[in-house]
């Protein structure tokens, strides 16, 4: 079975970004780049990603406030 859509792009994004043990451990990375990155779980690897894909996504206020500074 071949996986056209989606699958393949997931999968060299897995291998091309920076895994987190913890959501707090990508969070604490992503605030130090200072950029609005949002950690998620990654159904391949079981870690946490960085995305910075936050269009159309709802980000905790609490995450704003923490990296605005
Ligand atoms: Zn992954």
């Amino acid at each position: 079975m071949r996986e056209e859509r989606g699958m393949r792009t997931r999968q060299s994004i897995c291998e091309k970004k920076a895994r987190f043990p913890s959501e707090a451990d990508a969070r604490a990375a992503a605030d130090r780049t200072g950029l609005p990155l949002l950690p998620y779980l990654c159904d391949r690897c079981r870690a946490f990603h960085l995305t910075s894909r936050t269009k159309g996504k709802r980000l905790p206020k609490a995450y704003f406030h923490e990296t605005a500074a």
